[in-house]
């Protein structure tokens, strides 16, 4: 598996498994073990996901020592402010059972992130976090965190695929050292990434399949993957990418595919915060206020 050293020195797998919308707990214990049987070792969830349980069980169960992990969970804006962080990282760490987190996320840049990334930094320095991190930060907030914080996040996880590919953010995430890691790499299938007639034909030069295209070409500009998917078949598919290089022509077309704006989430929409701030409403959450 190829790697990628943080800001920090910390190695990150540059592709795992991720498990947003796997919420019954029974399919998401089995996928994620199906995923660990397949090879990966960096798994993606969140509390909001409401599946950080069965995360824990599969990797317990899957008798692979806890080192070989890289786990990533993520504080939801409910929890966003100093004290609230310090106890949704305990309610996470509790659910997965584990003892630390290879990666903690702020998962939007909403609510009182200042405080969260206060407390993030804290378990940082008491060594129960290995990597702390943000997801859908645009540079601009990033750059803001630079500037008030010691510790410039090591990750970011956007929305990045063939039709979102932001260049000029990956750009300056780069510049600031901050690693991206691509969220919904395949558009979740939306729009008809799997049949577009340019990954396809690119996979057949290759012999590969259009899901093996979109990894191999996030990878190749620097960016971690986090795949799903709950069949096992497909799991093996989107991990055989390691033997296959697009060259420059394919990544010239690729980049034809560029839409410009993001597909699924758009937190500068006032319609998109106010859904995200419809997450409070979930019973998990709120008994955590
Ligand atoms: P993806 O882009 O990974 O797409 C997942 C979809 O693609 C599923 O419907 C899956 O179906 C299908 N699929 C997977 N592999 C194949 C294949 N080889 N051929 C055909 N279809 C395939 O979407 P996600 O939204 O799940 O993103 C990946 C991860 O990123 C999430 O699971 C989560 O961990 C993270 N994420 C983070 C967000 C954030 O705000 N930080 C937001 C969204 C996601 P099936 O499962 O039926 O096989």
């Amino acid at each position: 598996m190829q790697t990628v050293k943080l800001n920090n020195g910390t190695e990150m797998p540059m592709l795992g498994f991720g498990v947003f919308q796997v919420d019954d707990l029974v399919v998401c214990e089995r996928a994620v073990g199906d995923a660990i049987e397949t090879g990966y070792r960096l798994l993606d969830t969140a509390m909001t996901y409401n599946n950080e349980e069965a995360v824990g069980r599969a990797v317990r169960n899957s008798g692979i020592r806890r080192k070989e992990f890289f786990i990533t969970t993520k504080v939801w804006i409910s929890d966003a402010g100093y004290d609230r962080t310090l106890r949704a990282f305990d309610l996470s760490l509790k659910k997965l059972g584990l003892d630390y987190l290879d990666l903690y996320l702020v998962h939007m840049p909403l609510g009182d992130y200042y405080g969260a990334w206060r407390a993030m930094e804290r378990l940082y320095k008491e060594g129960r976090i290995r990597a702390i991190g943000v997801s859908n930060f645009s540079p601009a907030r990033l750059i803001d965190l630079s500037y008030n914080f010691e510790t410039i996040p090591a990750v970011n996880q956007i929305e990045l695929h063939i039709h979102c590919q932001r260049e000029e953010e990956l750009a300056a995430m780069r510049e600031l050292g901050i690693q991206p890691e691509a969220w919904a790499p395949f558009a979740e299938g939306l729009k008809g990434t799997f049949s577009d007639p340019v990954l396809a034909d690119i996979a057949r030069k290759h012999g590969k399949t259009t899901a093996q295209v979109m990894l191999r070409w996030n990878i190749q500009r620097g960016v971690v993957v986090i795949p799903k998917s709950v069949h096992k078949e497909r799991m093996v598919e989107n991990f055989d990418i390691w033997d296959f290089s697009l060259d420059e022509e394919d990544m010239r077309r690729i980049a034809t595919l560029d839409k410009g704006v993001p597909s699924m989430l758009d937190t500068e929409k006032p319609s998109e915060v106010r859904r995200l701030y419809g997450y409070l409403e979930n019973p998990v959450l709120t008994s955590l206020k």
